[in-house]
């Protein structure tokens, strides 16, 4: 009898339109989703719940192929349209603006899991509907689950997300997100405040700045990746998710020693998706790449007392 997935994910797979100061994609495979799976995919085997329309094609689809995710759950609907993003950055590559987001076929996608699906000991909720999150939340009976969301849903469905928040183990965020959620501009104190709607742990994403990692009890924070090259920061913090969530489920066990080394691999990851558009980096990434630029965290981060 085959086993479950240890990583499932659900979450947008999309197409997306991207300009930033260095170039613009028209209709680029994108969605948290995406990104997510790609970058987790490096350390454990990952399946994707979520849906797609008839306009997403074979070539669309062919880096699940490559990196062996498991697409069983990935619907397709006949005659309806993928999600849609448009979004811009300016020279402030940390900051997204979105021009346009069409939910299409997320409108009205109710996720049937399989019964394997349910079992996965690891699940990440990446950004979608918080109501839909919660749905595919409540049918699984995982060991560790984490969530993403972003400024559109915490806008729009805030009661929702509080709700779907309150169920999982760690929320991770960017710093924006920390304070909107919190309503608090401090974000020690914003921090703080989230623990207390819920999760153990709190992960704050701060783009070029790095990444700080909140318990109860304990603080950890790191840099980013001294990059001389970013092309495009889109989907940077699922690929950030991607390799925390990756390294977390094929772990023994998850204890601060785990938990701080998943913040370095995901820090690791979302500094190669940055250097392209869309996935095209990690298509080419070798597991040797990942160890080596881990390794750098270590030096650069290193000092005597
Ligand atoms: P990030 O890692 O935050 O840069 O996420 C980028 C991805 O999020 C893009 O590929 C978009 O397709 C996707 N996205 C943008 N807006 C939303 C939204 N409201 N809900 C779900 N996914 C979104």
């Amino acid at each position: 009898m085959s086993s479950p997935t240890p990583l499932l994910v659900v979450g947008s797979v999309a197409l997306d339109s991207i300009r930033t100061p260095f170039g613009t994609s028209e209709r680029s495979l994108g969605g948290a989703a995406t990104h997510f799976s790609v970058a987790a995919s490096f350390f454990t085997d990952v399946s994707i719940v979520a849906v797609v329309g008839e306009d997403f094609t074979a070539e669309d689809e062919a880096v699940f192929h490559e990196r062996k995710i498991n697409i069983d759950n990935l619907q397709r609907i006949p005659g309806g349209k993928t999600f849609r993003w448009v979004g811009e950055y300016g020279f402030d590559l940390n900051t997204a603006r979105t021009l346009d987001t069409q939910l299409n076929v997320f409108a009205n996608f109710k996720p049937e899991l399989a019964e394997m699906a349910k079992k996965s000991p690891f699940l990440f909720l990446a950004n979608i509907q918080p109501a839909l999150q919660r749905e595919v939340r409540n049918q699984v009976d995982a060991r560790f689950v984490a969530m993403d969301t972003m400024n559109y849903w915490i806008e729009q469905t805030r009661a929702d997300l509080l709700e779907t928040i309150a169920l999982v183990d760690a929320l991770i965020i960017n710093d924006a997100e920390a304070r909107e959620i919190a309503g608090e501009p401090n974000l020690i104190r914003a921090a703080r405040k989230i623990l207390q709607f819920g999760p153990q742990m709190l992960v704050v994403k701060r783009g070029e700045y790095g990444a700080a990692f909140f318990t109860e009890n304990s603080y950890f924070a790191t840099p980013a990746f001294p990059l001389e090259g970013v092309f495009d920061p889109t989907g940077a913090g699922d690929s950030f998710a991607g390799g925390f969530m990756g390294y977390i489920s094929q772990a023994d066990k998850i204890d601060q020693t785990t938990l701080r080394r998943a913040v370095i691999y995901g820090s690791v990851m979302a500094s190669f998706n940055v250097e392209e558009f869309s996935c095209d980096r990690l298509r080419r990434l070798r597991f040797e790449e990942i160890r080596e630029r881990f390794h750098r965290f270590k030096e650069f981060t290193h000092f005597e007392i």
